[in-house]
């Protein structure tokens, strides 16, 4: 009885799992039409041999019926094998088959105690046999439904016992005693098969299950690999597989294709006013009017933190694209309303249009140095790369190619630019300012092979021989005039570069009579190693003059900490001196901020007598520019010195 109980009560069907009905519905719709296949057999055998004995309606009349029955069935069943059903509907059906197989088994069983008063032994105990092992094969073939299995081995199993028991015959009680100890063995047999049936469902949907979702997370991460989780845009990665994909695809079908670099202008000073939070936003918004501009077939990308990527694959004339270019930039300087306040922004944008042969990398850096051309030349509007960008670039590397391999010595040359003191009426120094003059391509400004020696390396060997030419200079100068050497960044952020320039000294013996001028982001790189080198740079003898005051970002704090003997306010203050009240007042506050750290102060760029006049008034009193005088040759500076002295003569004569 407990193994009933257990039957019933840990039947998984029909309310088990969705994944187990699935698969008992499978099984079945193999091993049913078999079943009934083999009912139909066996019935067709016991009604022949009956022929003779039992009546047309049960050999003939009924067992056709119940034959038609069996096959409308199997049909029925083998048709469905193949049908994809839901979880609900397949639960129904079995269901359907618990209820279907009690009527199948009670009919086949009536129909068998219908033949047994019509025959002899023999044939009766043929009955017995068919109704025994029809019964198991049906239950074996039902096995996956244990429940449907057992309600048709009660349904035969049950009338077959109380019939044949009744009958009182000896063999017919054993054949009804064998078969109810069978059918307990196989009911046994049948419990374990369909829990293990059910534990490989189960294991086999648990596998399954894990497979789908490791297969979700796997796209999850690859999705956010490939996407920037600000603005939910593709991110550079993706920005780079995509551009290589669709120029192969141009390269093969002769198209081009454009790849553009939208950059916010002065994004980070948005950070530093407004804050990151308002910055994001900003960006994202950013996102929203480049992506809401995108053409279907078009390609958005956010590159880094303030630079957004664009591939245009469809033909595109010069015109459009220009266009193009507008109504983007355009769209960037909508104000942009947050609640820190409003925002306004300009972007700039560079276009590189595709050549036959490019790689993803050559076009992408065409377009970024049509970038930085609109920020050089056309800040807030947008770029095309072209045949003169095209010609700068080569121009660019060849003269990077030619500053490294150059004899420096030789090649680079200094002029000199007086600092003059007001109060003294005297010249008291003068800047060195290098220029190099390429056998190849002549005279270059050092506005443009400064810069390029700093990104190559190659700066601390200019310094070195400006350097070298400038401790010489300073042997043939009267000993009170000072001569300024510029330094660069790599120079104060390098103890090498350092050490080189103290070796230098110290192979020139003598009063020293250099300084060195140095700018105030060189110096805010690395404050600490700043200071340390301006340190050993004071041991010299050497002072230290910051360079291009007001133009950088670092504070008087800062300037503070530095061992500065003079500050050098940039010529951009001194321009505005005579007509800018603005001006003027920082310049005042220059002036005496320098004066209550006890440090001199020089003007840059004056360049005419109303320049001077307004700088003097506000306390100013060393002044370089070309007022006083252009930078000159080495071979001028006596002749210039000597003028000077025989000008001040005169005046003290006249004086006198
Ligand atoms: P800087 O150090 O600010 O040098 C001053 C620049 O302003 C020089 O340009 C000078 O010719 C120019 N200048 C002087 N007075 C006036 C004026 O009244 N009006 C105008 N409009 N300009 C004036 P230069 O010689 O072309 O040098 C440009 C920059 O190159 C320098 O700016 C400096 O940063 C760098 N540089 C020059 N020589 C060296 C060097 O030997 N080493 C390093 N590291 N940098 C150097
Ligand atoms: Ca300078
Ligand atoms: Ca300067």
């Amino acid at each position: 009885m407990s193994v009933l109980r257990r039957f019933f009560e840990i039947s998984p069907s029909p309310t088990d799992t969705p994944e187990l009905a699935l698969a008992q519905w499978r099984a079945l719709s193999r091993q049913v039409p078999l079943m009934y296949i083999m009912l139909v057999a066996n019935t067709l055998i016991l009604a022949w041999t009956h022929l003779d004995a039992a009546p047309i309606e049960l050999t003939v009349y009924i067992p056709a019926a119940l034959t038609a029955i069996c096959l409308l069935r199997t049909i029925t069943w083998w048709r469905s094998r193949e049908r994809v059903l839901d979880p609900s509907r397949v639960r129904a059906k079995l269901r359907g088959i618990i209820w279907s197989g009690a009527a199948v088994a009670l009919g086949f069983t009536a129909w068998s105690f219908s033949l047994f008063p019509y025959g002899d032994a023999y044939l009766q105990s043929q009955i017995a046999f068919y109704m025994g092992i029809t019964t198991i094969g049906c239950m074996f073939c039902l096995m996956h439904v244990r429940v449907a299995a057992l309600v048709v081995g009660i349904c035969v199993l049950g009338p077959f016992t109380v019939f044949f028991s009744a009958t009182g015959e000896e063999t017919l009680v054993a054949i009804a005693i064998n078969m109810v100890l069978v059918v307990a063995v196989l009911l046994i047999i049948l419990l374990s098969n369909s829990r293990d049936f059910a534990d490989l469902v189960d294991s086999r949907s648990a596998i399954a299950r894990r497979q789908a979702e490791t297969l979700r997370l796997g796209e999850e991460n690859q999705r956010l690999a490939n996407m920037d989780t600000l603005t939910g845009l593709p991110n550079r990665r993706s920005f780079d597989r995509h551009l290589a994909t669709v120029l192969q695809e141009a390269e093969l079908e002769g198209r081009r294709i454009v790849v553009g670099r939208l950059d916010l202008d002065g994004f980070k000073s948005i950070n530093q006013i407004f804050g990151q939070l308002a910055g994001d936003r900003v960006l994202v918004e950013a996102a929203r009017r480049i992506e809401s501009l995108r053409r279907a077939d078009s390609f958005v990308a956010r590159l880094e933190s303030n630079t957004f990527g664009l591939i245009l694959v469809e033909p595109i004339d010069r015109q459009t694209l220009v266009h193009a270019g507008e109504v983007l930039c355009g769209a960037m300087r909508l104000s942009f309303e947050q609640p820190e306040g409003v925002i306004r922004l300009t972007a700039s944008a560079g276009f590189a249009v595709s050549e036959p042969g490019d790689t993803g990398d050559q076009l992408f850096d065409r377009a970024d140095y049509a970038l930085s051309a609109a920020k050089r030349e056309q800040r807030g509007s947008s770029v095309i790369f072209s045949e003169v960008h095209a010609k700068e670039i080569s121009r660019v590397r060849q003269m990077e190619h030619l500053l490294y391999s150059a004899d420096l010595d030789d090649e680079i040359y200094v002029v000199l630019q007086p600092q003059y003191d007001v109060s003294l009426g005297a010249t008291t120094g003068f800047e060195v300012l290098a220029r190099w003059r390429s056998p190849v391509l002549g005279e270059i400004s050092p506005a443009e092979f400064i810069p390029m020696a700093e990104r190559t390396g190659r700066i601390s060997n200019v310094t070195q021989s400006v350097l070298r030419k400038a401790l010489a200079i300073s042997r043939t100068l009267p000993p009170s005039i000072r001569l300024s050497v510029n330094l660069s960044a790599n120079d104060i952020g390098s103890t090498t570069a350092i050490e080189q320039i103290v070796a230098l000294f110290e192979r020139g013996r003598g009063p020293c009579q250099i300084d060195f001028e140095v700018t105030e982001t060189a110096a805010m790189r690395d404050l600490k190693q700043a200071n340390q080198s301006l340190l050993t740079l004071l041991g010299l003898g050497a002072r230290i003059a910051l360079d291009d005051f007001g133009t950088g970002h670092s504070s008087l704090t800062h300037v503070q900490q530095l061992p500065l003997h003079r500050i050098k306010i940039d010529r951009s203050f001194v321009a505005e001196v005579t007509n800018d009240i603005a001006s003027r007042a920082i310049v005042k506050t220059m002036v005496d901020l320098c004066r209550n750290l006890g440090i001199s102060c020089v003007f840059e760029g004056v360049e005419t007598e109303e320049q001077l006049q307004a700088l003097v008034a506000l306390g100013g009193t060393v002044m370089q520019g070309y007022f006083f005088g252009r930078p000159m040759a080495v071979d001028e500076v006596d002749a210039y010195l000597q003028r000077e002295r025989t000008r001040r003569s005169r005046e003290d004569r006249a004086a006198g």
